[in-house]
């Protein structure tokens, strides 16, 4: 039986056959362990963190991820755009600030950074930081200079996923090397930022596949301040949207053993619900929250696909007796509709 270390000191040395005995432990054992590490690591359980991305460049991206709409690899229908005016970005970051987010994130369809479009990006990170907002950004690769860049300009958070397990990850993407995605993660650590790093499931991957994730995840050098958890929403004209629209989605249950699992091997992490949540029940949302999810995207629109909208997620807060992080606790349910 794994140990689980409930004073929630982060650990570094995950096995394979200890991050699959936690998936398989029974599931109200699972959940009870997870939401008591969500305590002890000193997270307030009413308190669910909101992020808001937008995408700055959207599509025509020139890796093949075997989920993506913005692959240029894939026929999706998905119109290619240029990278927005820093303008337009921070009058959008303005609006999400005004709509209670907390975080906003910048998301490029690239395969790596170009150092040509480093001045506009810094103008874009500058603006929404003087907003009062945490910046996050996901680029693709960066090199080490980049990174240095990118945090001299204001940027508090890069998102790089791993995606899945090394072991499967060969089905989901072939343009890039899981090393690629581990030294992009180095150099922005190195340079002093935070990260944000989860990945992807229903991809048609096992359990084992996504526990060899959560593992590298829980094993990187420092864990991930974020960590998003996605479920796979799939595309038809994608590889593996086409394998799963055959196959079916991931268990609902397993989804939130995942959860749960990633609470208990990255105990101080941000455990973010991200795509997929449309399509998830208020009871499964709830759940997930119980087994240790603080933090949810919000907005209406992931990159290219759906998030319940805000009247939703005000309700849901408000049923739920959740605040979104960072608001006192006497502000009344209804400045949730600010989630
Ligand atoms: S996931 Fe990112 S890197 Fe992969 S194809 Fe889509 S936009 Fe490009």
């Amino acid at each position: 039986m794994t140990q689980i270390n409930f004073a929630a000191e982060p650990r570094h040395d995950w096995t394979l056959p200890q991050v699959e005995a936690l998936f398989d432990l029974p599931f109200m054992e699972l959940v009870f362990d997870a939401a008591s590490v969500h305590r002890a690591a000193g997270f307030d359980p009413s308190e669910v963190q909101l992020s808001q991305l937008l995408s700055v460049k959207t599509g025509g991206c020139a890796e093949n991820c075997g989920y993506c709409s913005q692959s240029a690899h894939f026929k999706t229908g998905l119109k290619a755009e240029k990278l927005m005016d820093a303008d337009v970005v921070i009058a959008k970051a303005r609006e999400a600030r005004d709509g209670g987010a907390q975080r906003f994130c910048m998301g490029a369809a690239w395969r790596e950074l170009k150092d040509r479009d480093l001045p506009r990006l810094a103008a874009m990170i500058g603006g929404v930081k003087a907003l009062g907002l945490e910046t996050c950004a996901t680029l693709g690769m960066l090199t080490p200079d980049q990174a240095r860049q990118l945090k001299d300009a204001g940027l508090d958070y890069y998102n790089h996923n791993l995606d899945t397990g090394p072991e499967y990850y060969g089905d989901v993407v072939t343009t890039r090397t899981y090393q690629d995605r581990l030294d992009t993660l180095a150099h922005v650590r190195d340079a002093g930022m935070s990260t944000c790093c989860g990945g992807i499931v229903g991809m048609g991957e096992t359990r084992r596949d996504r526990a060899s994730l959560l593992r590298q995840l829980a094993n990187l050098p420092s864990h991930p301040d974020s960590l998003p958890i996605n479920g796979l929403v799939p595309v038809s004209g994608t590889p593996l949207g086409d394998k799963v629209l055959k196959a079916g989605q991931i268990d609902s249950i397993e989804f939130v053993r995942t959860v749960a699992v990633a609470r208990i091997v990255c105990p101080k992490s941000m455990v973010r619900l991200s795509a997929g949540r449309d399509d998830m029940s208020r009871e499964l949302q709830a759940l997930c929250f119980l087994a240790g999810a603080n933090s949810i995207f919000v907005g209406g629109k992931l990159l290219t696909t759906p998030l319940p909208g805000q009247d939703e997620d005000s309700a849901l807060f408000q049923d739920l007796d959740l605040r979104p992080m960072g608001v006192a606790k006497a502000v009344a349910p209804e400045s949730v509709a600010a989630a």
